[in-house]
């Protein structure tokens, strides 16, 4: 294990809710910046793609922080016409999030305002789906097209017209020269019942002068920090604060299930073909690696045994 292994990446992100206005005002903020890193480093993503990947990752953990139990689990899916080729990004009950890019092999000129061309590299044209499972029923899927792939103007279109409800969203994830992620944060506030216009013109108000949360992170902002910047004279309670991190709940054993659940005639061809086989899971990229012996047991396992 070489040094930088060794020396987990030094983060205490996590995301805090807060309530304003007397009650006209739902705000979200986090700071995500081991959880980007995470992200990158696991899937190998290049620039571009490691902002737009961290992005959905901090869209969907606090889009998580309305989650109340175990079980529960909000996941994005960005499905764009650009180079990414799809976006899903997963947060559980806890702050455990997790997610992926379908092609993280991704690097675009930047833009001329010095951004990373995440727009370019989700695509313009496409759906956003949100998926909502609160363990009950069936889970809920609302779906809005993309506005301009950005992933936070995405995110803002798709909870004012599908969920109706008005929203500011701005993510930003800072990626430094050595390709690593440097800060990453977010912020959603929410126009609940009774906020009016002057509240949201006060609120895009504060919104533009805090600027882009990536930069407030880099400069050691913590998620109250930005949602009192946010909420400025609109006397802003912090409800709940909960850490986050990047986990995937994958095991060997889940995936030892799966390939039983494959069926003798499957593990029968991988035993003769290749004498073993290998599973990348797609939300962290831990590869699972099963030899000869072990497939005979799975294919005793699945009845197939001779
Ligand atoms: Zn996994």
């Amino acid at each position: 294990m070489s040094e930088a292994e060794a020396s987990a990446p030094a983060g205490s992100d996590s995301a805090v809710r807060a309530i304003a206005g007397d009650g006209r005002i739902l705000a979200l903020a986090a700071r995500t910046t081991g959880l980007a890193e995470e992200a990158r480093r696991r899937h190998g993503a290049w620039p571009t793609a490691t902002a737009a990947l961290g992005r959905a990752l901090t869209g969907a953990a606090l889009l998580g922080m309305s989650l109340k139990e175990e079980g529960q689990s909000v996941t994005l899916r960005i499905f764009g016409n650009g180079p990414i080729g799809g976006l899903i990004a997963e947060a559980r009950h806890g702050g455990l999030v997790r997610g992926y890019a379908r092609n993280p092999a991704v690097h675009l000129p930047v833009r001329p305002d010095g951004k990373l061309d995440v727009g370019g590299a989700v695509g313009k044209k496409g759906v956003l789906h949100v998926t909502r499972d609160l363990g009950v029923q069936q889970p809920y899927t609302g779906s809005y097209p993309l506005v301009s792939g950005e992933i936070g103007e995405d995110l803002t279109s798709y909870l004012g017209r599908a969920e109706q409800v008005p929203s500011l969203v701005s993510l930003g994830v800072l990626v430094g020269t050595d390709g690593a992620v440097r800060s990453s944060g977010g912020l959603i506030i929410q126009m609940l019942p009774g906020a009016d216009d002057a509240d949201a013109l006060r609120l895009e108000e504060n919104v533009r002068r805090l600027g882009p949360v990536s930069r407030a992170v880099d400069q050691g902002a913590a998620p109250s920090d930005l949602i009192a910047a946010a909420l400025s004279d609109m006397a802003p309670r912090i409800l709940s604060e909960e850490p986050l991190r990047f986990h995937c709940g994958c095991s060997r054993a889940r995936v030892r299930d799966a390939l039983v659940s494959l069926g003798p005639g499957e593990l029968r061809a991988m035993i003769e073909e290749d004498g073993a086989a290998e599973a990348v899971c797609h939300f962290c990229g831990e590869r699972y690696a099963f030899d000869r012996s072990d497939l005979t047991e799975m294919l005793d396992l699945a009845g197939g045994a001779r």
